[in-house]
């Protein structure tokens, strides 16, 4: 499990996820959003709160349920990873 940035980021890209995560080179920055390392994420919850536009969910499943299929795979995919279900 790990936390996931949604499609509210793009073209927003805020950057406060990333000062406040603890674990270096967690979180991201691509060309349109932000990603979460789902091999690094621990799941303390610290960059939920900072993000200005609410993009970031708890968990796959909480991405889903709100239609961020596509976003979890994308999480997934740019660090070489597959998400399975
Ligand atoms: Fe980093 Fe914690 Fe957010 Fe995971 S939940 S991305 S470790 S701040």
């Amino acid at each position: 499990m790990s936390y996931i940035i949604g499609n509210k980021c793009i073209g927003e890209k805020d950057g406060s996820c990333m000062e406040v995560c603890p674990i270096d080179d967690c979180i991201v920055e691509g060309e349109t959003s932000m990603y979460i390392n789902p091999d690094s994420c621990i799941n303390c919850g610290a960059c939920l709160y900072e993000c200005p536009v609410e993009a970031i969910y708890d968990s796959e499943e909480d991405a889903i349920k709100y239609g961020e299929l596509e976003a979890v795979h994308k999480n997934y995919e740019f660090f070489g990873f597959k998400f399975k279900q």
